[in-house]
């Protein structure tokens, strides 16, 4: 989560998420979660952990990540609901999703710098709108 102490947050830097689904998608990638969350997420769902690994997860390099969903755009996450009216994406398990999801964008990696935080942030949108306001002072 924000470290109060990183460059980027002494500069301001605020998120809101406007549900473009880009962090859910594109390159492959890997969405890593913990036994207790693999826990959750099927009890979500209202499925037992080995049907919901099963259905919706794969082992990468020995530890479990979600699946993906080739589209014509990239890869969705499994659990990427698009809304092709209104164009929105949703996290269709957003009360029980991953750490790893939750706490985006305020990862160690996009803190270390402003520069690091503005090079997240071209595939963000919630990122780059109040983060660059704020470093140009306007
Ligand atoms: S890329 Fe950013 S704005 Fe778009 S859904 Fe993800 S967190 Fe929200
Ligand atoms: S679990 Fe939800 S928030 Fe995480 S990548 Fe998948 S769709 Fe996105």
């Amino acid at each position: 989560m924000a470290d109060a102490e990183s460059p980027v947050c002494a500069e301001g830097a605020r998120f809101e998420c406007f549900q473009c689904g880009n962090c859910c998608s594109g390159s492959p990638g890997y969405v890593r979660f913990s036994p207790e969350e693999s826990e959750r997420m099927a009890a979500h769902l209202g499925i037992d952990v080995d049907e919901f690994l099963r259905r919706y997860a794969r082992k990468r390099g020995g530890r479990w990540s979600l699946k993906e969903i080739e589209t014509e755009g990239g890869y969705d996450c499994v659990f990427l609901a698009r809304d092709a009216e209104t164009g929105s994406a949703r996290c269709s398990i957003y009360p029980v999703r991953p750490e790893q999801c939750r706490t985006w964008p305020f990862w160690p990696e996009n803190l270390k710098s402003p520069e690091a935080w503005e090079s997240a942030a071209e595939g963000c949108p919630g990122m780059r709108r109040l983060g660059q306001t704020q470093r140009r002072g306007l």
